[in-house]
């Protein structure tokens, strides 16, 4: 990966098409599309967008070759801080076979045994991988560790790379606990919320059948409120249930998953300002049906895309992967999922300053070998994108 800073304004010309996500640019879709467009970055932030005609004189040029540009994806859901991977249970579960060994209690025994150097090298890595892929923006949780030592440690290494850092000490109930889950909600409330709270911006719960009912989900929730995080819900993945109503009476940034909702639940995240966030890359590596993005937008929901990067139910770090699945598994238009991808993950981590190219916005682009960022979803499965800029900075 190379670096390169350059001093004074920079204008990006030559843009055949510029996704800003400002409706009030350009063609007055929500993305806010400008065909024949130019950027002008100053320093880490975007200072003036529009018709490459009408750009203002600036210290250097980029040719942007009448390719497209959009803003860098937000990637607002992944679980990045493990050890080992889960190859086997992906295999057999493809093949039409038992796998008893697996779970995430696998990945648990692995984070535990690793070291700090081997967890932070994996985040880094993947963090890595992402970026070449385009996303700017990462969210990522601990979850694999499961004890006070073990949650903060992986939320002190996931910080070291990222700001937006989530708590998921209920991720589920580890072994050592079965036999009594109070308990483990009382830790995870109690001690290992205060070791972890000065390392973390959100708290999650994985509010599930078999994982943590919608008392214990409040109740972890409200105590991680307390100490100044902010929720986010692992909700109605597997089955229906109670963390999506949950999320919005809580005032969560987002709820995840979403893939079982009864008509109350869109209605309640219609009219709240929770977030549904959708992870298709779930989907996909589970053979499970998929969300309904169609429904949740038709009823006027705020949608997010995210890739939920994880070694069991999804080993993507790929956003453009999850908006080819979105367009054409999940009914949502190509400019849909762009938005969702880049905007609506901006609004699942509560951010005006990424997410869009408008000035004031930070600086954070990515430009496709492709006229239109519809090849996103077009041409599935091809590496579009060719450059990366991360607060002002071409990271790739
Ligand atoms: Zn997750």
């Amino acid at each position: 990966m190379t670096t390169t800073t350059t001093a004074g304004t920079t204008a990006l010309t030559n843009i055949a098409s510029l996704v800003t996500n400002d409706p009030s640019l350009g063609d007055g879709t929500p993305i806010g599309l400008i065909q024949d467009a130019a950027v002008v970055i100053d320093g880490d932030r975007v200072v003036w967008v529009g018709e490459s005609s009408k750009a203002p004189a600036t210290d250097n040029a980029v040719d942007a070759g009448g390719r497209a540009v959009i803003p860098g994806f937000v990637d607002s859901h992944s679980h990045l801080v493990f050890a080992g991977d889960r190859t086997q249970e992906f295999n057999a579960r493809m093949s039409g076979r038992a796998y008893s060994a697996g779970g995430i209690r696998t990945t648990v025994a692995a984070t535990r045994a690793a070291t700090d150097a081997e967890l932070s090298a994996n985040v880094a890595r993947y963090l890595a991988e992402a970026l070449r892929q385009g996303t700017t923006t990462q969210e990522t949780k601990s979850g694999y560790g499961l004890t006070v030592e073990d949650e903060a440690r992986a939320l002190r290494i996931a910080r070291e790379h990222t700001d937006e850092v989530t708590y998921l000490g209920a991720h589920i109930v580890p072994p050592d606990h079965a036999d009594d889950p109070a308990a483990y909600v009382a830790l995870v409330t109690g001690e290992m919320l205060d070791a972890c709270a000065p390392y973390a911006r959100w708290i999650d719960v994985f509010c599930e059948k078999g994982a943590f009912d919608g008392d214990q989900a409040r109740a972890i929730l409200t105590a991680g409120a307390a100490k100044g995080l902010h929720p986010r819900v692992h909700a109605n993945q597997l089955s229906y249930g109670p963390g999506v109503q949950l999320a919005v009476e809580l005032d969560a940034a987002s709820a995840d998953h979403c893939t079982h909702l009864t008509d109350a639940d869109v209605d309640a995240l219609a009219h709240g300002a929770t977030v549904a966030t959708l992870l298709p890359g779930a989907e996909f590596s589970t053979r499970a049906a998929w969300p309904d993005a169609r429904r949740l937008l038709d009823a006027g929901a705020t949608v997010a895309l995210s890739t939920d990067c994880n070694p069991g139910s999804s080993f993507t770090s790929s956003m453009p992967f999850c908006i080819a699945l979105a367009v054409r598994d999940m009914g949502m238009t190509p400019d849909e999922a762009v938005w969702s991808a880049t905007a609506g993950g901006a609004a699942a981590l509560r951010r005006q300053d990424i997410g869009r190219l408008t000035p004031g916005a930070r600086a954070d682009l990515a430009l496709l070998d492709a006229p239109s960022h519809v090849h996103l979803a077009y041409r599935p499965g091809v590496p579009l994108v060719t450059a990366v800029w991360r607060a002002g900075e071409r990271v790739h």
